[in-house]
């Protein structure tokens, strides 16, 4: 496939008083959104704001993991429909967004974890998902680096392999699609913060940003671990609990990890990337606010863990760290809606540590939904009113989730 060059990626707009949309946020699922809506939906007139720079959120910092092995029959459908998405986003926003397609482990530290991933096994294979169970020699095979003795404090006793998950570059993705809705003609507004939101009986009528007000008939949240914050703007309550994500990068090293592995009892995910280095995710830390704030003890005990997975990992250098917000809903699974009693307003938001991998095929059903005003049907279980009526989501379990009490 050949690449064109393009100089600039997105074009400097003025700021209008007045948008058909606006969308707050741009990480993967504001741009998505944004994109869709020019894309299909022939909406052209619309902006995205950003408070900082495009991917500041939790989309240029992840480890950009992509899979479909979730566990609740009402998430696999869309994550499915997500992975497929990648190739043709490539080809159609013409960049190079890496896409490594070499299949996720995910290990299991007991017979309860085995019963769990057997569970999200077989719910993936019931809706045409590929996922197999292994034992722990058969996880060596697929990892040989992997340390499958009784040594490590959480020993494997088994886990499952999903061939079609792998990896992208996360901020070749947040430009690409930044591209992509800008040749559409959406506007993409850097350093713009939205302050507050006027609605007005019960319609959403206009934004307040740093740089003045805008009107708008249609607001979408998908400001991350930040939409909680935005949302009350408009006297709307998210119940999510904030979290922030760790991740560490090391010297780059002769291949020798060809998967994805995930280990949810240290917990720890980890690649090998192109180059070589090693990047891993791990332990969560609670805040109070969204924050990016960087912490010593979670990064300790998240090379603690890489080491007792991979004891090959012993005194290789750590060349980068860094964190990112993460916004968890008590049952794990996200808010994709539009408020029933304020007109025009939309919410994306409480994806966790596991939201990248959605973006695209979420903001495609949600251009859909702010264009055409009908909810689609496969987004109707995610539903911020499912928290008052105990209709909660299966995802609290899922293979690479953390409970919320970690
Ligand atoms: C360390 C780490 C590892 C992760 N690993 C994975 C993974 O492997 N796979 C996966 O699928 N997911 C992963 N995730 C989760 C994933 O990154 C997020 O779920 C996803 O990026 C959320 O995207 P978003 O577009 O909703 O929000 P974000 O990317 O957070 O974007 C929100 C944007 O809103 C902006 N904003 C905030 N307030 C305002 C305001 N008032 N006005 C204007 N703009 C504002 C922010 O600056 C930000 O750029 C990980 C997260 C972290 C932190």
């Amino acid at each position: 496939m050949l690449f064109k060059r393009d100089r600039r990626f997105w074009k400097r707009a003025p700021l209008q008083s007045e948008y058909d949309a606006i969308i707050i946020g741009g990480g993967v699922h504001g741009l998505s959104a944004a994109f869709f809506l020019a894309r299909n939906h022939g909406m052209k007139n619309v902006a995205v704001l950003e408070k900082r720079y495009i991917g500041y959120g939790g989309s240029g910092r992840n480890t950009a993991i992509v899979r479909a092995n979730q566990r609740a029959p009402e998430t696999i459908p869309l994550y499915a429909e997500g992975l497929k998405l990648w190739p043709r986003l490539i080809s159609e926003l013409n960049v190079n967004l890496l896409f490594f397609n070499c299949g996720v482990l995910t290990l299991a530290h007991s017979e309860a974890d085995l019963a769990e991933l057997r569970l999200a096994a077989a719910s993936g294979k019931f809706l045409g998902i590929e996922s197999r169970i292994l034992d722990s020699r058969s996880c060596r095979e697929l990892a040989p680096a992997l340390d499958i003795s009784d040594r490590p404090r959480h020993p494997i006793v088994g886990g499952m392999f999903h061939p079609p998950g792998g990896t992208l570059r996360h901020d070749a993705v947040v430009w690409g699609l930044a591209k992509g809705a800008s040749r559409r003609g959406v506007h993409i507004h850097q350093n713009t913060e939205v302050t507050g939101i006027d609605v007005q009986g019960g319609t959403v009528k206009s934004v307040e940003t740093s740089r003045g007000p805008i009107r708008t008939p249609r607001v979408l949240v998908a400001a991350g671990a930040w939409s909680a914050e935005i949302a009350e703007m408009a006297g709307v309550a998210l119940p999510v609990r904030m979290m922030t994500a760790p991740a560490l990068v090391t010297q780059p090293l002769k291949p020798f990890l060809n998967h994805v592995v995930s280990a949810g009892a240290y917990p720890c995910y980890t690649n090998q990337t192109l180059k070589g280095e090693v990047v891993a995710c791990g332990p969560m830390v609670f805040r109070p606010r969204a924050s990016t704030q960087t912490d010593a003890e979670p990064l300790q005990r998240l090379s603690w863990a890489l080491t007792e997975l991979l004891p090959c990992l012993t005194g290789v250098k750590m060349m980068r760290a860094w964190a990112g917000p993460v916004d968890l809903t008590p049952d794990m699974a996200p808010v994709i809606d539009g408020h029933d009693s304020i007109q025009g307003f939309f919410l994306d938001c409480g994806w966790g540590d596991f939201g990248f991998k959605s973006g695209p095929v979420v903001g495609k059903y949600m251009a859909q939904f702010m264009a055409e005003g009908k909810k689609p049907k496969n987004l109707i279980p995610f539903s911020l009113n499912r928290f008052q009526e105990y209709r909660l989501l299966g995802e609290a379990s899922t293979p690479h989730g953390y409970s919320p009490a970690e």
